[in-house]
């Protein structure tokens, strides 16, 4: 009895220390941008016919990818891990990549192109996603390449491969039997938040606007970050008022829920109402932004989110967001 009491405590012991180990992993990539060695192994999953999400087990960003009998469209691609992004496609099918279309234009998202290379795919972003890579990440990625720092060794021997093609608003693409609704949804997440629909395999990309069972991180492109809470509230709304034939929304980082539907979307715009009323509260409450972060509850529907540090950042764009627009409703 005794002995079994022993193995169990220390079976908890080493499980709790596992998980702290994979929470620090976690805490530490997302607060450097960048993971230290090789990042775990993403996981194939088929979320309708054709369409797989490579769905990264410990919330670094996910890419899609479509398979029609003209060739494979990709959805964001992350220099970290396009290699198994691309691995995958060729497990999966003999067809090349022939589009590559960017979410928004951080690195988890938009830097991953230089494996597809080969296929010389079509690159489409936004005019202002295209900006913001040429001006911002761009010297970032050069800066990481010819560091010397083990973080970035990722990016040496590789180059970033901006978009081919810049738009405006929305674009419908026809390709291999399906329709691909590429949306310009506005500036929430970052300046430039692009989303993806195929309504023949009722599937919806939604790069970071939506995260599921993670907290969400600010939008950033080179350390400059910038998420607006208020306009993420809003365009939640407005893609939930479209009342699409959707199954699945696919986030941008944290599991695919196969078959929830919009009950994805409503969850993350819970997440930003609570927390904008409850930092409202505490600044009416007279607490300074130290004082916020120190002392915020995670409400239970959240509680089990990974990655708090990102709430915390998060809670500093909240309390000043708030003060700056005059605690909007
Ligand atoms: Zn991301």
């Amino acid at each position: 009895m005794t002995s079994t009491i022993r193995t169990s405590t220390i079976r908890r012991a080493t499980g709790t220390l596992a998980l702290l180990i994979v929470a620090l992993w976690s805490i530490s990539a997302f607060a450097q941008g960048s993971v230290q060695g090789s990042p775990p192994a993403m996981v194939q999953r088929k979320i309708a016919d054709d369409v797989y999400t490579m769905e990264h087990p410990l919330g670094l960003s996910n890419s899609t990818f479509v398979v029609t009998p003209d060739g494979v469209l990709v959805f964001d691609a992350d220099i970290r891990t396009g290699d198994q992004v691309m691995a995958a496609i060729r497990r999966t099918t003999d067809k090349k990549v022939k589009y590559l279309v960017i979410s928004h234009p951080s690195g988890d998202h938009a830097t991953g192109a230089w494996y597809f290379r080969e296929d010389r795919p079509l690159i489409i972003g936004t005019r202002k996603q295209m900006r913001d890579l040429y001006m911002q990440e761009r010297a970032e990625f050069d800066e990481r390449k010819a560091s010397n720092d083990p973080r970035f060794a990722v990016y040496k021997g590789k180059d970033l491969v901006g978009p081919d093609m810049g738009f405006d608003g929305a674009l419908t693409l026809q390709f291999g039997g399906l329709t691909f609704q590429i949306t310009e949804e506005g500036s929430a997440h970052s300046t430039s938040d692009v989303t993806m629909y195929v309504p023949q395999r009722r599937v919806f990309m939604m790069g970071d606007l939506l995260d599921t069972e993670i907290h969400p991180g600010q939008g950033e492109s080179a350390m400059v970050f910038f998420s607006n809470a208020k306009n993420w509230i809003a365009m939640l709304d407005r893609i939930i008022a479209r009342r699409l034939p959707v199954d699945t929304y696919i986030p941008g980082h944290g599991p695919v829920h196969i078959g929830r539907g919009v009950a994805d979307l409503e969850e993350q715009r819970r997440y930003f109402v609570v927390m904008r009323d409850e930092v409202s509260k505490m600044i009416m409450a007279g607490k300074t932004v130290e004082q916020v972060q120190a002392e915020f509850k995670v409400p239970q529907e959240f509680a089990h989110y990974q990655s708090p540090g990102r709430l915390k950042s998060f809670l500093n764009l909240f309390y000043h967001q708030l003060l700056e627009r005059g605690f909007w409703p």
